[in-house]
């Protein structure tokens, strides 16, 4: 997390979530469906060490299921343009899309806000700055830097991403396919972009109908796994949490819980997320 200096006009402050991302490929040659039921071996596409062995059981389970899913699955080498590619559009993608949040102080609260800004950037301006709440990936080279591994499938049909949330052990994991970094129509007005939509899940975010203190949409009453969970109505699944690509106003969670965190005196301001496109 960073507090960056105030720039632009109007001069806002950047508040920054840093995830240092490590991205694994899948690296055997070609992996095929074989005829009479055998299991293609994916253990050897992925790399020793980039993973836990129960990692490992859990992502072997899904390349199962994956397999068992469509008779036309096949799994690739990443050639290295792709793999340049895949990278570059990810980190690239993932954030154009979350970052678009911003937050001003409460009515009321902006005294508190200058205060602090005087106090900790020196800032003399009668002008009070708003927050951009934004979200940095950094691609790190080795696993043990990272927050997050990830291994990448250059897949010739779509894999069900995951991501996993844990802060214990060397953090979390997640499989993204080459397809998630796209944005693609679907059910006709809905964008959707899955590695948008997983790192809402490293945030912290379950899907936007789910039935859990917080949600905005909690009254669905949908079970884990529930196609219900994804929204029920067209707002719910346009949002990065349902199965579209728009950020709102609730999703700054994660950064406005941060925020609270730099105030150490009696006064703590709350701060109002919204949203707007930066160009
Ligand atoms: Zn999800």
């Amino acid at each position: 997390m960073d507090f960056s200096p105030l720039s632009g006009n109007p001069p806002h402050v950047k508040h920054e979530l840093v995830v240092r991302v490590f991205l694994s490929p899948f690296r055997v040659e070609h992996v095929e469906t074989p005829e009479h039921g055998e299991q293609p071996n994916y253990k050897d596409g992925i790399i020793p060490g980039h993973f836990k062995e129960h990692e490992i059981h859990y992502i072997l389970g899904l390349l199962e299921e994956y397999h068992k899913d469509s008779n036309n699955n096949r799994l690739q080498k990443w050639p290295d343009s792709k793999w340049i590619q895949f990278r570059s559009i990810l980190k690239l993608k993932v954030e154009q899309i979350w970052n678009v949040l911003w937050a001003r102080p409460s009515e009321g609260m902006e005294n508190v806000w200058m205060r602090y800004l005087a106090a900790t950037k020196g800032y003399k301006s009668s002008v009070v700055p708003s927050l951009k709440l934004d979200l940095n990936l950094k691609l790190v080279n080795l696993p043990s830097e990272a927050d997050v591994r990830i291994l990448c499938l250059n897949t010739t049909t779509r894999f069900r991403s995951r991501m996993s949330l844990s802060w214990v052990q060397g953090g979390s994991f997640g499989i993204l396919d080459w397809y998630d970094i796209y944005t693609y129509e679907y059910e006709g007005n809905i964008i959707n972009c899955d590695a948008a939509h997983e790192f809402g899940h490293y945030l912290g975010f379950s899907h936007v109908a789910a039935n859990i203190e917080g949600n905005p949409y909690p009254a669905i009453g949908a079970k884990p796994g529930d196609t219900e969970e994804y929204g029920i109505t067209e707002h719910q699944r346009g949002n990065v949490m349902g199965m579209g690509t728009r950020v709102e106003p609730w999703n700054a969670a994660p950064w406005l819980r941060h925020i609270q965190r730099h105030f150490s005196g009696p006064e703590k301001p709350k701060f109002v997320a919204y949203v707007q496109n930066h160009h």
